[in-house]
């Protein structure tokens, strides 16, 4: 059956300009890190993009090697835009990035010209995109000079290969030097991509003021610290999560420490008092601050993008749940 999104679909969301650019950002994106690789069922990530885009997010979020394999989740979005979502292309705002390992030898990781350019490549035809909204550098890489990552993004724009450029994970001193840079060869940085949740408050403490000084906005990834801020690790780990999948090494039942159960304990109290899933209490949370333009959500299913996006219906917090928030992380 064809697909044909909602009417209302920029009815409820609400938009944010990223810095001081032209482009406005719907607070919630989709990340297809995980499950939407060739491993997992396409009718499920085919699901899930439909639900997000009915719900008014318009911006998805990939890298080369979101798999698995490596490059499937760009397929699986290739064949997406094929099937259904290509008439509504310039309504869509869609990322990749090169920066971590991708292919074998030297040319397959880092931030060299001949990397990015190849890779951007590479996922433009998996994609099967005509372009880029945003390219990222995935990572600062420290054996290749900046300025050269730097001309490779600004090459990508200027050959057409994408409208924006991104960094993701560049400390607070890298993004200020590659602001500087990108300022020089004439194309301005948009984006910064950080991990940001109530248990890695990491840009706190430099990144979100350059980014504010400099009208650069950010999207933050893994807002809920990749499940562990829901309710489903209250009890143990259920299966299916993602700390149960035996392949899983970025969440591993190992994170999921004592202490850290107790916090989310404590925290789905104070949702509970905002008559909010704790999910939609940590997205809040991560919401608030000015150089925050949006955060990229990961999901399973198509019930949790739902409730993601209800997040949205409460974002405001009394001065009494951030000191109890504040005292809860401290603890
Ligand atoms: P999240 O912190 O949002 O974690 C997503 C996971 O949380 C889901 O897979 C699901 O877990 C669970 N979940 C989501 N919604 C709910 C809900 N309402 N109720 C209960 N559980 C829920 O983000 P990710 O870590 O997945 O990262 C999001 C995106 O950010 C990625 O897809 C990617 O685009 C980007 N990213 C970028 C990185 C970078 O270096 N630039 C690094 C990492 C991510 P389960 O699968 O167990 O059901």
């Amino acid at each position: 059956p064809s697909y044909t999104p909602s009417e209302s679909r920029y009815q409820n969301m609400p938009y944010k300009r990223c810095g001081k650019s032209g482009v406005q950002l719907p607070r919630l994106a989709l990340g297809l890190w995980q499950n939407f690789g060739e491993v997992d069922a396409f009718s499920n990530a085919q699901a899930m993009v439909h639900k997000a885009f009915d719900l008014g997010i318009n911006h998805f979020d990939l890298a080369n090697n979101y798999g698995p394999p490596y490059g499937s989740a760009e397929s699986t979005f290739g064949k997406l835009m094929a099937k259904s979502l290509a008439p509504y292309r310039d309504e869509l705002l869609i990322s990749s990035k090169a920066g971590y390992d991708m292919w074998p030898g030297p040319f397959g990781i880092g931030g060299s010209r001949k990397y990015l350019i190849s890779s951007c490549d590479q996922s433009l035809k998996r994609t099967g995109l005509d372009y880029f909204d945003v390219f990222y550098s995935h990572r600062f890489d420290p054996d290749t000079p900046l300025e050269e990552t730097m001309q490779a993004l600004d090459y990508i724009v200027r050959s057409g290969r994408a409208l924006y450029v991104g960094i993701s994970n560049y400390s607070a001193q890298q993004t200020k030097q590659a602001i500087a840079i990108l300022q020089d060869l004439g194309t301005p940085l948009l984006v910064h991509q950080p991990r940001y949740n109530m248990f890695d408050r990491w840009i706190e403490d430099g990144l979100t003021d350059v980014l504010t000084d400099n009208g650069v906005g950010s999207v933050v990834f893994s807002p809920l610290a990749q499940g562990f801020l829901t309710n489903k690790y209250l009890h143990g780990i259920p299966d299916g999560s993602r700390a149960s999948r035996s392949e899983q090494i970025h969440l591993n039942a190992d994170h999921i420490t004592r202490d850290k159960i107790a916090k989310v304990q404590k925290l789905n109290e104070v949702a509970q008092q905002r008559e909010q899933s704790l999910a939609q209490l940590a997205l809040a949370w991560v919401l608030q601050p000015q150089a925050v333009t949006s955060a990229i959500i990961g999901a399973s299913k198509v019930e949790q993008i739902e409730d993601c996006v209800n997040a949205l219906n409460n974002l405001d917090f009394s001065p009494e749940h951030l000191v109890g928030i504040e005292k809860i992380l401290a603890g």
